[in-house]
């Protein structure tokens, strides 16, 4: 063996993952990581002490905030519907691969048919553009969730929030501002693609929607940012993320979620979930567990 042979290249297999739900094909796609001190106060109801054990305790490091990224692509009845775009080329390092992961699952930007938005927050939303402003999935149709629009895209709302929350305000405008009437929205219930219904989820903003998939008797969810890592968020469902906008609902949709899910036995993914993102729930006697799902060759 020589030298070249041993060393590595650091490369890893693209970052997708497919699974079947019926006759709908799920692909998870990783849009990447992000490691950088974990500001104090992150969990605004608990101590920096009582954060950095529970991040110890799921394997990663106690003083950093890690959160990891990764959407969903979806085949139904013959469409390609993406959920949510990553932040495409506004991300920092390590970010930004959902473009070159979808690709190496076979599906170029421009077989996209749908883009599904769960929520107006920049890393679901920045990918839908470049930097020239062009959009990415040329030929889809963008559905954001109504109360989510109806917030984010009123400028009276954007001129009394507050200085940390006016950038998102911008980022929507900067994302949206041009394309309004390219955009769908949608409500709560309703089936949005073929076997895609909306589920309500706010609380994390104001509009947040989860994704049911079915198909004949198999089903899953989509559930966006009802946690940041469930590695801890689950394990303590009562904690916020500073992110999480509206605390009392921000908790109530997790547990109505992470419980149902739990007794149904219902397959689940989640944004912020280490790659590829997606497993069950078992109840626990404080919390709830995240159970990855095998990983499965064929
Ligand atoms: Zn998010």
């Amino acid at each position: 063996m020589s030298m070249a042979d041993s060393s590595g290249t650091g490369a890893q297999a693209p970052g997708f993952y497919t699974f079947k739900v019926g006759d709908i094909e799920v692909i998870a796609l990783h849009e990447g990581v992000l490691v950088r001190d974990r500001p104090a106060g992150f969990v605004p109801n608990a101590t920096d002490e009582e954060v950095a054990e529970a991040y110890a305790a799921a394997g990663m490091a106690r003083d950093k905030l890690t959160i990891t990224f990764n959407a969903l692509a979806v085949r139904t009845s013959g469409q390609v519907v993406l959920i949510d775009t990553g932040l495409g080329e506004f991300g920092p390092p390590g970010t930004g691969m959902l473009l070159s992961n979808l690709k190496a699952a076979g599906i170029q930007p421009e077989d996209v048919s749908t883009v599904i938005i769960s929520h107006c927050h920049g890393d679901h939303i920045l990918g839908l553009r470049r930097k020239d402003e062009q959009l990415v999935f040329p030929n889809a149709e963008i559905l954001v969730p109504e109360k989510e629009w109806d917030f984010w895209m009123d400028d009276a709302k954007m001129a009394t929030a507050s200085e940390a929350a006016k950038g998102n305000f911008e980022v929507c405008r900067q994302v949206f501002g041009t394309i309004a009437d390219k955009v769908r929205r949608y409500a709560w219930d309703s089936e949005i693609a073929p076997g895609l219904t909306a589920v309500r989820a706010n609380g994390h903003t104001p509009g947040m929607s989860a994704i049911r998939i079915a198909s004949g008797d198999q089903a899953m969810m989509f559930v966006a940012d009802i946690t940041n890592n469930p590695l801890v968020f689950a394990r303590h469902p009562e904690w916020l993320a500073m992110f999480d906008m509206d605390p009392a609902e921000t908790i109530a949709t997790r547990k109505r979620i992470l419980d149902m899910a739990a007794a149904e036995k219902l397959r689940l993914s989640f944004y912020h979930a280490p790659f590829p993102a997606t497993g069950y729930i078992a109840k626990t006697a404080t919390g709830y567990e995240f159970l990855p799902a095998l990983w499965t060759a064929a």
